[in-house]
């Protein structure tokens, strides 16, 4: 690829209500841009990048044995009344009626309509199991579309579906895509862990979630440094009172809030709870100081805007924070040391700080999120600690090693479903012995889009993306200097681009007259692995200049030696 024939489309800076790395960089690198909420276009070097993911997920459910389908987005609504989730899914399920009037669903996933197909298509136990997938759009109607492709409405996600006679069938199966699921995240560089996940409202007796670790991750897991013991934070907490801590980061919510917001617009557009019964505990650091912490009360009887410096030293005694010391200071200096807190005001934040019992808390992380945590239960006093990483006790459910708490992206969800959509569904075959026998499912999704927007997540610098070879959108961008003026430049960049090609490498040739000083800074955003700069001083030398993305290295290579070097 040419530059000059490509959308490159970076940009030097982001918009404002993109607040984590990824949304970032995927809007500067000229990857994705917004249309509507949740809704986003996937440039060129997006799409590259997509595709690279997309193509190992497919290569690793063939290898696992799936078949690829594709099933409809449009999903006629008799199908989710037939199973029950026409009325149990909620608002998630972007409704649309056609011309007749007669009801659709925009798909939010398929489990209606593969056992739809499989009900038709089979009928004897001998064609199973069945193993079947498809890599296509969902659309989930989000409350709250956010972090650029990460948590979208319309999304690509890779969903598949078994079908078994028994469940000891499925247990085989599900093993298999288990497997499958640890290839595709170790092909693509990740760092992940497979944690053991409620099955919730689908019901079914086992599940996984695969999550990439990440600072912003919108979950929280539990795993303990010396078994394999990992779960979800939910699945955690159902099985040790140990965990309650992390129930609690559970219910943690990730609002992205700009930080000129102030305290009135962020209770307003998120709900924060004042209630006669619910108190809400917002902690204010100033940006300059990490000590000068400062903590603003709002108690349920209060209204915002009679908030005294006198409520503190009421409310805050019998509280236990992080932070604990610089409270208690200003508790110590009574009323007045703060003056009247006057709202609104603005709302800066730089690290986190978790609450205790029944409180509803503000808290914060990385001067950039804003959290509102809900929660009712009693969780112990003194057991607060760093929302970012906890490591509490010697217990966990499997009885050895420190837990530890991270964050999470979920990028893999796998369900042993039971019959809950079959015997719904009246989906049977012939068994052994002729009899109907409802068929027992499993599902397996991949959000496709989002490993898009985890992997940066896990891997960039100041300067941009770092894309190890396997997904990046370029394998080698080539840096032509002067190339309008010398013609040696210009022929050897026109070389390697042919050769490289030839050698079935990706390569972008940066033809454009920009500044050498542009061209590496976009070669840099965008995070293309190896970098050949080409200039006549070298070429005199007989060497070129070859840049490493990730280590950030140089050497010189040998004119003649470059495809080689490369390859
Ligand atoms: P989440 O908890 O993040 O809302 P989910 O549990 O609702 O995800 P699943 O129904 O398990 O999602 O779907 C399978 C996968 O699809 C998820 O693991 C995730 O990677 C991806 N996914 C789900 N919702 C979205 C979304 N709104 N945008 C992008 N990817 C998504
Ligand atoms: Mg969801
Ligand atoms: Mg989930
Ligand atoms: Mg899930």
């Amino acid at each position: 690829m040419r530059t000059t024939n490509y959308l490159l489309s970076t940009q030097k800076e982001a918009p404002s209500d993109a607040v984590i790395a990824s949304h970032q960089l995927m809007l500067r690198a000229g990857m994705i841009r917004k249309l509507a909420s949740g809704l986003y276009t996937w440039l060129p070097t997006g799409l590259r990048v997509l595709r690279k993911v997309e193509r190992i997920v497919r290569e690793e459910m063939e290898r696992a044995g799936s078949v690829e389908i594709s099933m409809p987005v449009v999903q006629p609504a008799d199908l989710w009344q037939e199973s029950g989730r026409w009325d149990k899914f909620g608002g998630e399920l972007l409704r649309i009626k056609d011309r007749h009037n007669r009801d659709f669903v925009l798909g939010p996933t398929h489990e209606e309509v593969i056992t739809e197909l499989v009900r038709k298509e089979v009928n004897s136990y001998k064609q199973l199991p069945l193993n079947l997938f498809q890599i296509q759009t969902k659309f989930r109607d989000e409350t709250r579309p956010r972090f650029g492709v990460m948590r979208t409405r319309e999304f690509i996600m890779k969903d598949a579906y078994t079908f078994h006679l028994d469940q000891e069938c499925l247990e085989k199966t599900y093993q298999i895509m288990f497997d499958a699921y640890c290839r595709i995240f170790d092909r693509l560089g990740l760092e992940y862990r497979a944690v053991i996940a409620d099955t919730g409202s689908i019901g079914g007796s086992a599940s996984h979630e695969f999550h990439v670790l990440a600072q912003s991750g919108e979950d929280a897991i539990v795993f303990s440094d010396q078994s394999d013991y990992a779960a979800n934070i939910e699945k955690a907490e159902a099985v040790s009172p140990q965990v309650e801590l992390a129930a609690a980061t559970a219910e943690m919510e990730l609002v992205d809030t700009p930080n000129a917001k102030t305290i009135a617009e962020l209770v307003s557009e998120h709900n924060i709870a004042i209630e006669k019964t619910v108190k809400t505990l917002i902690v204010k650091a100033s940006e300059e100081s990490e000590s000068d912490l400062v903590a603003l009360i709002i108690r349920g009887d209060h209204e915002l805007n009679e908030i005294k410096a006198e409520n503190l030293a009421e409310v805050a005694s019998p509280l236990t924070f992080a932070h604990e010391s610089e409270i208690r200071e200003l508790v110590k200096a009574g009323p007045g040391s703060l003056g009247p807190v006057s709202l609104p005001m603005p709302f800066i934040v730089d690290r986190s700080v978790a609450v205790m019992s029944d409180f509803s808390a503000g808290a914060n992380i990385d001067n950039k999120h804003y959290f509102n945590i809900n929660w009712n239960r009693d969780v112990e006093l003194g057991q607060v600690a760093d929302l970012r990483n906890v490591v509490e006790g010697d217990l966990s459910p499997c009885g050895k090693g420190r837990l530890s708490i991270a964050r999470g992206i979920e990028v893999g969800h796998i369900f042993q479903l039971g019959d809950t959509y079959a015997q719904a569904m009246n989906a049977a075959v012939l068994n052994q012995q002729g009899k109907n026998q409802v068929m027992t499912m499993g599902c397996y999704g991949v959000g496709i889009s989002r490993i898009v927007a985890a992997a940066i997540e896990q891997s960039n610098d100041k300067n941009g993306i770092i894309w190890n070879d396997v997904i990046a959108p370029f394998t080698v961008v080539i840096v032509p200097m002067n190339m309008k003026k010398s013609h040696r430049v210009a022929d050897l960049a026109e070389q390697y681009y042919a050769e490289l090609q030839a050698a079935g490498i990706e390569v972008l040739l940066d033809d454009r007259k920009e500044r050498p000083g542009i061209m590496f800074a976009d070669a840099e955003l965008i995070g293309i692995p190896h970098t050949l700069v080409i200039g006549d001083r070298s070429i005199d030398n007989g060497v070129i200049e070859y840049k490493n993305r990730a280590s950030g290295e140089k050497e010189e290579v040998k004119i003649e030696e470059v495809i080689a070097f490369i390859k």
